[in-house]
């Protein structure tokens, strides 16, 4: 699709959480962000999406960048090769996330909240939404910003939770097609800073993505009830929001997303035992759709005839016996015991 010039270009992004290793199923996703955006000469922001604290692993901030490299994906700006929005690591940004709660503060578009998750559990009575969790039940007694201040004076911790609307939010999703929710009666009330003092992961996003110029996201469709909340702030922030394309994920033969209990999915340990990138990014374009057969290749051989359309709408099954073929084309043996960052 040939960009106008009166148009600004698209601008995607690469968000890795370094939680841990990024995986084969990680890897499709990337490689479906890169593509959808580099096959219309769009520019690409690389985010280190690392305010998840105690589940942050050491050392994963810096794999992942060397697995995306590795898989043949690059980008204009990030962590490595700075930029006009550094910096580019979420921790280091807790300034704006912070001027962003003040905003809704004093809008009134917040309130402090100190549920526990088991109360929000025990009282809930909607039905699950996606795989987040219950709809907020709005168990708290807690209406105003200013009740935060008689909770400071007790040194009581307490998270701040943004009112929702009951504005029906509709897209049309580039890959899940049309989308709808009431987020009140839907999702209900969601944190946007956690009890610990630290940005959830809704606000973060929303506020990188708009100062980023980000308008495209293209990520795993297990984050599509996210996308209502976020709307919910560009709502708030008079933000025009980004296109969306949540793309099926790639589980296991029980049915559960990708995860260690798979076996060792970890990019690094392909990367690592000396498998060529070409064939592991050949077999993620075979699963993806985008060819007939799993013949080794690389993203930019990919770019000319990439289209979303032929991406499946379900899931995509990974198989024991798909691990063991792609490990078969390693030149170094795998190493053992395994765990390391995994
Ligand atoms: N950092 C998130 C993850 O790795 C992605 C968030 C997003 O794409 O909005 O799951
Ligand atoms: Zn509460």
């Amino acid at each position: 699709m040939p960009i106008r010039a009166q148009e600004s270009p698209v601008v995607g992004r690469l968000a890795p959480s370094p939680t841990g290793a990024q995986h084969i199923g990680n890897a499709r996703t990337y490689l479906l962000a890169w593509q959808c955006i580099r096959s219309r000469g769009g520019k690409l922001v690389l985010r280190m999406e690392d305010i998840d604290s105690p589940r942050i692993k050491p050392g994963a901030a810096q794999q992942a960048i060397d697995d995306l490299s590795w898989l043949g994906l690059d980008w204009d700006e990030g962590p490595d090769v700075g930029g006009p929005h550094a910096p580019y690591v979420q921790t280091q940004r807790t300034d704006l996330y912070r001027s962003a709660l003040k905003q809704l503060q004093t809008a009134e578009q917040v309130y402090p909240c100190t549920c526990t998750r088991t109360d929000v559990a025990a009282a809930a009575s909607a039905p699950h939404f996606g795989q987040e969790g219950p709809r907020y039940p709005g168990t708290c007694s807690y209406r105003r910003a200013s009740d935060a201040e008689g909770l400071l004076e007790l040194g009581v911790a307490f998270a701040w939770r943004f009112r929702t609307s009951s504005f029906r939010h509709e897209f049309h999703d580039l890959v899940a097609g049309p989308q709808s929710c009431d987020v009140h009666s839907q999702l209900g009330d969601f944190v946007v800073y956690k009890s610990d003092g630290s940005p959830a992961y809704q606000l973060a996003v929303v506020v990188d993505d708009i100062a980023m110029g980000v308008n495209e996201v293209l990520r795993g469709d297990d984050l599509l009830p996210s996308a209502f909340r976020q709307l919910e702030l560009y709502r708030f922030f008079r933000a025009h929001p980004p296109a969306f394309a949540h793309v099926p994920l790639v589980i296991g033969e029980d049915g559960r997303r990708l995860a260690k209990r798979h076996g060792d999915t970890r990019i690094s340990l392909l990367r690592e035992t000396q498998v060529p990138a070409a064939i592991l990014v050949g077999w993620l374009a075979w699963s993806a759709g985008l060819r007939q057969t799993s013949e080794p290749l690389m993203p930019r051989d990919l770019l000319a005839d990439f289209t979303l359309d032929k991406l499946p709408r379900e899931p995509f099954v990974f198989t024991a016996e798909m691990l063991r073929e792609l490990l078969s084309h390693r030149l170094q043996a795998v190493p053992s015991p395994r765990g390391r960052g995994g």
